[in-house]
């Protein structure tokens, strides 16, 4: 059997980390003799032994079981042997899956720990800013007592404007607390600099993920962008949505709803021909118009109304798969949301030029090392191995679980179900036990709410606004006659203590008003009861009407006669319909499943040309950064090959193509005389040209007289030439991907041209980078401004 299989595997993983777990226990007696004086003076003890060689691993059972005894001493906790092996884990770059409950916070401080006394700097990474800032607050006295410093990665203000040299100081600790879409756009940014001056963001090295799943799989299907300005707008949505509702699947185009893929057959190009009046639609002047008809297709066909957006106050506002909550402000990239918008006839709003993106995948194999934890992230191991290499090794917990789950009620419809968990909810506010209601929607919570209002039953209500309050909330649902109904993500990352008296009446209840799209979800959200051996239960309801079964169940259930047979009210307590409708929603979860995991490897095959060329760009930014010798920039050679490109390709053997790309491209002022030139002779007409570089070189060198400055000047004209094209091309392989998805037969062609349009356009680009760096050293004007900074207009 697979099950027992997968026991046996994590058995034997936890055997040899029990080796560990020994080495790290027979530390225990000489730490607890350590006067805190000779504790504390083991963190420098440890940092010498590093510079002298010692390796982190070997280090590491003296480490932990110095963290332990100081976490100890200084928090009143002792880490139990769970967390001990959960560190070890984590310390190896892989995945402990430890339940809720079950203190990941204070595991994470021993890899933390070892990790920092490299001062390289160790990452813990949440889900989000108020998580990130209360582990961070919590755990600071340990490092602090240890010898280490820490930091919160971001000042926890709205629109904090941050002063130069701010982040460079909050990044400059050892241990650093942060959220992955803070460290990802800080990412980005400092890939923006254009001086060592403006770069803050040391070269990452170690972190751990909370909650990884969460992060690396629900929320890494959208990229992390900085947006620039606004996009030219097209002004083909309107008509290339008419043209496409001509159209009939099968016909003219074909539809793959489970990869999420509809692209145009050779009756559809033809058709598309013919309405637009072209030669080809494919011909690569009319690249926008394909772009637009496949936007439109994508937003006729794998977009529904009310399922994956919702029309709210006039605006196309999206709706979050996973928990089902609104995403305002969040838009479709590369014109996709304004196609919807078109297809709904409403206001057309501006898309954003992308600047720099990222995924968070990528953003993560940017560390030297990293590791996650989280309570559900067996069921995405998998994908963790084929994206990272990583296993997931299940941890037991330090108590047995009590929690009981139930197994689903069913009914037919959600009104009958409403009325049920209603009752339910009522019989146990009767009996004082404390429920944690989950809804999939901030509407059904507050409709949950006002039901019980209406029958005197005082409840809270989470949904989703102010993660602060809502962990306050949370932490008391766990109050005598505690009433709370929370959406699925509200409050997460904060456990539920029991009061007194609550154990007795059979800990919290926790009921889900329906499955999720995702087991994983489902198994978090249980997971909110029977924390550290606690009693407690859990229990979801489900109808056929459930928004999982109607997105991803195809199958007719009540085209069974066996069924129709069965009267109305029989139907509840029918077991062959129970049966069928938790078939019914087990597969539609898989489907489901199976097509996130689609679509994430789909947006990583993607990514591969984005983070490949990226990775080039971004390995030049820094080598010009840190150059400071301006010999071994071989201006003088770029300038060549510049100019031999240019002679070939802007016919520089003409006399007044070759004074008008003089006065073009190196100097306003030419007076020079070209008559003596034998403009045949490319090397004689490059030889000038490079003499003439040198010139218009030495005057900007002149105007600038202090050659530290005279490097920034080069520094920045390079910088610059480099930044506005790979602006450009991000925000083009983005518009790419759009226009390109679904070109003809499906994803996997479509893929592989995209690659090799995305290559092309890059190296094109690097040619035109190279005469933008020579022409941006000619004819920028240096300037200093009263503070005898260097400013510099560049050349348009
Ligand atoms: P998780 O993230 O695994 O759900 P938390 O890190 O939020 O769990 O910890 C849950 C609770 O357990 C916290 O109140 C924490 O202070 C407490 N805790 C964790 N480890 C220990 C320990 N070794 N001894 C005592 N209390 C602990
Ligand atoms: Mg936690």
């Amino acid at each position: 059997m697979k099950h027992s299989i997968q026991q046996i595997i994590n058995q034997s993983r936890l055997n040899k980390l029990s080796k560990r777990l020994n080495q790290v226990n027979s530390w225990h007696e000489s730490c607890r003799a350590l006067s805190d004086d000779a504790l504390q003076a083991k963190t420098h003890e440890f940092r010498e032994r590093l510079a002298q060689g010692e390796s982190l691993m070997n280090l590491l059972p003296e480490a932990y079981a110095v963290a332990r005894e100081a976490s100890w001493r200084v928090l009143g906790m002792y880490p139990k042997e769970v967390q001990v092996l959960g560190a070890i884990v984590m310390a190896e770059g892989n995945m402990p899956e430890m339940q809720t409950g079950e203190g990941k916070t204070l595991t994470a401080t021993m890899p933390l720990y070892l990790y920092g006394l490299t001062s390289k700097g160790a990452y813990l990474i949440t889900t989000n800013d108020y998580l990130a800032a209360r582990d961070c607050e919590e755990m600071t006295p340990l490092f602090k007592w240890l010898g280490l410093t820490i930091s919160l990665g971001f000042v926890d203000e709205p629109d904090y404007e941050y002063k130069p040299g701010e982040k460079k100081a909050i990044y400059a600790h050892d241990i650093i607390y942060t959220t992955n879409g803070r460290l990802g756009f800080d990412y980005l940014i400092d890939h923006l600099a254009d001086g060592q001056e403006g770069k803050f963001l040391p070269d990452l090295y170690f972190g751990i993920i909370d909650e990884v799943d969460s992060i690396i799989l629900d929320a890494a299907q959208t990229p992390l962008v900085i947006s620039g300005a606004p996009r030219v707008q097209s002004n083909l949505f309107g008509i290339t949505k008419t043209f496409v509702e001509t159209l009939e699947e099968d016909t003219h185009f074909e539809l793959n709803a489970k990869e999420k893929a509809v692209w145009l057959t050779p009756e559809g190009i033809a058709a598309a021909n013919a309405y637009f009046g072209v030669e080809n639609i494919y011909d690569a002047v009319t690249f926008d118009l394909v772009r637009n008809i496949n936007l439109a297709l994508r937003a006729r066909y794998l977009f529904e109304s009310n399922l994956d957006y919702f029309i709210f106050n006039g605006e196309v506002v999206l709706i979050d798969r996973v928990t089902g909550r609104m995403l305002p402000g969040t838009k479709l990239q590369s014109g996709l949301h304004q196609a919807i918008e078109a297809k709904e006839g409403i206001d057309i709003s501006k898309d954003m030029s992308a600047m720099a993106s990222i995924t968070f995948q990528n953003l993560f194999h940017q560390f030297t090392l990293f590791a996650g934890m989280s309570g559900t992230s067996k069921l995405g191991e998998k994908e963790f191995f084929d994206l990272y290499g990583k296993i997931v090794v299940q941890i037991p917990t330090d108590k047995p679980i009590e929690r009981i789950d139930y197994s689903d009620r069913v009914f037919k419809d959600i009104a009958s179900k409403n009325a049920a968990i209603i009752d339910r909810v009522c019989e146990l506010y009767d009996k004082k036990r404390p429920v944690l209601l989950i809804t999939r929607t901030a509407e059904l919570a507050e409709y949950f709410s006002m039901q019980f209002f209406d029958r005197d039953i005082p409840n809270n209500l989470l949904i989703a606004q102010n993660v602060a309050k809502e962990a306050q909330m949370i932490a008391e649902a766990g109050q005598l006659g505690a009433v709370t109904v929370a959406t699925s993500m509200a409050g997460r990352g904060t456990d539920i203590k029991l009061a007194e008296g609550v154990k007795e009446l059979g800990g919290l209840a926790v009921i889900v008003s329906e499955h999720m799209e995702n087991s994983r979800v489902d198994r978090q959200l249980r997971g909110r009861a029977g924390r550290q051996g606690d009693p407690g239960s859990s229990q979801i309801y489900i109808s056929l009407e459930d928004y999982v079964v109607q997105r991803w169940g195809k199958s007719k259930l009540l085209d069974s006669t066996q069924l129709e047979r069965i009267s109305e009210q029989g139907l509840d307590e029918s077991r062959l319909f129970q049966q069928r409708v938790k078939h019914i929603v087990t597969r539609a979860q898989r489907v489901s499943e199976e097509q996130g995991i689609a679509m994430r490897e789909m947006a990583n095959e993607y990514e591969k040309s984005l983070s490949a060329q990226r990775e080039i760009i971004y390995e030049e930014r820094d080598r010009v950064l840190n150059q400071w010798d301006i010999d071994k920039m071989a201006l003088r050679q770029l300038a060549t090959e510049v100019f031999h490109q240019a002679y070939r390709k802007q016919s520089l053997n003409d006399e007044e193509n070759l004074r008008n790309y003089i006065y073009q491209q190196i100097s306003f002022q030419y007076t020079g005389q070209l008559e003596e030139i034998d403009l045949n002779r490319e090397q004689a007409v490059v030889a000038h040209l490079v003499s003439l570089f040198e010139q218009q070189l030495d005057a900007q060198q002149q105007v600038i007289g202090d050659s530290y400055m005279f490097m920034r000047f080069v520094q920045k004209a390079i910088l610059k030439a480099i930044d506005s094209n790979w602006i450009q091309q991000v925000d083009h392989l983005q518009q790419l991907r759009g226009s390109i998805n679904n070109r003809q037969n499906g994803q996997r062609n479509a893929i592989f041209e995209y690659h090799r349009v995305a290559l092309a356009s890059f190296e094109s680009m690097r040619d035109v980078i190279k005469a933008h760096i020579i022409h941006n050293l000619c004819q920028s004007v240096a300037t200093f401004d009263k503070q005898g900074d260097l400013v510099i207009h560049f050349p348009n």
